[in-house]
């Protein structure tokens, strides 16, 4: 997992990560996450280094112009069709912009008029009005994330794909980003401990369900072992987080909907909560990690570039392709200094329709299901073993990418382990989470952290928090900009964040 570092001077980067991991005594720890700005393209069984794209070499794809250049400079162009030059430049400006930002008037279409309101706009459709089917596919498949492309906000799509492009500068930790949160948990114990705080991590327990009675926050808890089962008796609270993402929230919502609830305020079942609950799309993501006792990808027909003109050392990849592994990552050798070297390579980096793909390839082969897909809960109990098919499967598909030969699966070594991660299982349903069109983003941001005011004649200390509805999704910095945007406007703390030109949530309407 990786970030980015906040440039205090540009204004740029993700200042609640940076200063949270500066807090709390970790900064001699952040690393390089070196990507590739050169990656091998595998397309339409082509393969193309990025670099080597021209006129004379482009990409298979019948979009003259796009297809001799990067996808990346496909979506700038796109995103200034929708934006206008110069697009919204600062946080602020891009709030702004998704409130209140129009299609420029020289926006030539036989849909979308000059001036039409672009947050009211499905981003697939911009896009294929504007350049064709083919241009389309050319930026889905050469992007890597389908995520990227489907019908999300317009307005929001724009400035995000706009500044999204394999070659970032990215950071990560020494000991993996897993670190950040381990350290953030003990020091607020300590801290806890000290002030005489009574912190309390409850684990295989679940918030089953949740209401307001005469006023108080109300609710069950369940228990791993039977999760839709209420194991306590309702309890009250002067202040709840459900700092978790849309389905997990629509799981206790469907538990507390079918409660008696004579009498009670059923918040997250209220229609103007679940207009604002449904604003985000949810995005299925899937990854295969296997680890290998030899970096075999260097010595194939088309190896990935793992080093650049400067000699940059642990340039990780990506490789894109548009067949179901999507993209690859190649992390070296894991065990430095142990005499058997084990490489890791994120086989498969995919989302959106081909986590399908591997997630037939879950089930042994000859195999019936044996437990409802609903009732599968992977994601929280663990990286699970892939099975002998699905790991088949990708070094089929390696075959493709490295050897541009299917009957070469056999020179891709047998991995020592595989490991899956189907993030579109419940209770998450997604990996991450983008927002719908026909939605004012501000004043959704704005008012989903209090669900309560959205209830007339409601006003609780119920809050919900995370990335899904943040101006960072898919990052941990939306997730600790909604917190921090919790904490400093309905709590009175003050935040760490140098906010005059950093807004932690849009705040456009309000
Ligand atoms: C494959 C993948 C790669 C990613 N890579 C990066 C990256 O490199 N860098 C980056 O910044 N971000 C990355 N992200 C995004 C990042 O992981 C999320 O943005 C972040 O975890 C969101 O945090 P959150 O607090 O909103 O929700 P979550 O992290 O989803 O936390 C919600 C928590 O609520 C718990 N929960 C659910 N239901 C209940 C319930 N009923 N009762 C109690 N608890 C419940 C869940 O178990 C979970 O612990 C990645 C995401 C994915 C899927």
């Amino acid at each position: 997992m990786r970030f980015i570092l906040w440039d205090e001077a540009k204004g740029e980067g993700h200042q609640l990560v940076t200063k949270t991991i500066g807090l709390l005594g970790l900064s001699n720890k952040i690393v390089d996450f070196n990507t590739t700005d050169n990656p091998l393209l595998y397309l339409r069984e082509h393969h193309i280094y990025q670099a080597d794209l021209s006129p004379q070499n482009p990409a298979p794809y019948f979009t003259p112009g796009n297809n001799a250049q990067p996808a990346a400079t496909l979506f700038t162009n796109i995103s200034a069709l929708i934006t206008g030059t110069p697009g919204p430049q600062t946080r602020t400006e891009q709030c702004q912009f998704y409130a209140t930002g129009t299609l420029p008037a020289s926006f030539n279409s036989f849909v979308y008029p000059p001036g039409s309101n672009a947050g009211d706009i499905g981003y697939w459709n911009v896009f294929y009005d504007q350049a064709g089917n083919e241009s389309y596919d050319y930026a889905n498949d050469a992007g890597g994330y389908t995520s990227n492309v489907i019908n999300w906000n317009a307005a929001n799509a724009a400035v995000y794909n706009g500044e999204f492009a394999p070659g970032g500068t990215f950071k990560t930790m020494a000991d993996g980003y897993s670190e950040v949160f381990y350290e953030l948990y003990q020091q607020a114990l300590a801290a806890a401990n000290a002030s005489g705080v009574n912190l309390v991590l409850q684990q295989q327990t679940r918030l089953h369900s949740i209401w307001l009675e005469n006023g108080a926050i109300t609710y069950r808890l369940a228990n791993a072992s039977d999760p839709y089962a209420p194991a306590t008796s309702p309890t009250t609270t002067d202040c709840a987080f459900l700092a978790m993402p849309p389905n997990p929230i629509q799981l206790v919502a469907e538990a507390t909907r079918y409660l008696d609830n004579t009498g009670r305020v059923d918040v997250l079942n209220q229609s103007a909560v679940q207009l604002y609950l449904q604003s985000v799309i949810l995005q299925p993501s899937f990854r295969i990690l296997m680890f290998f006792d030899q970096p075999w990808w260097q010595n194939t027909t088309y190896p990935p570039k793992l080093t650049d003109a400067k000699g940059t050392p642990n340039i990780f990849g990506p490789t894109i392709t548009d067949i179901p592994l999507r993209q690859i990552y190649y992390f070296g050798n894991n065990s430095p200094g142990n005499s058997n070297p084990v490489y890791g390579v994120l086989a498969s980096y995919d989302d959106m329709q081909f986590t399908q793909f591997w997630q037939d390839l879950e089930t042994p082969l000859n195999t019936h299901r044996s437990i409802p897909l609903s009732e599968d809960f992977q994601p929280i109990i663990g990286p699970r073993d892939a099975t002998e098919s699905m790991v088949r499967m990708v070094r089929l598909e390696l075959a493709k990418v490295h050897y541009g030969d299917p009957n070469a699966a056999w020179q891709i070594p047998e991995p020592l382990e595989s490991k899956y991660m189907d993030f579109s299982l419940n209770p998450f349903a997604a990996g991450y989470h983008a927002w719908s069109s026909h939605y004012d983003i501000c004043d959704v941001m704005q008012k989903i952290r209090k669900p309560t005011l959205l209830i007339p004649g409601a006003d609780a200390h119920l809050y919900i928090t995370g990335s899904a509805f943040s101006n960072d999704q898919a990052w941990v910095e939306g997730a600790f900009c909604t917190a921090e945007s919790v904490l400093r406007d309905f709590l009175g703390v003050p935040t760490i964040a140098e906010t005059a030109n950093y807004p932690l949530i849009c705040g456009c309407t309000s």
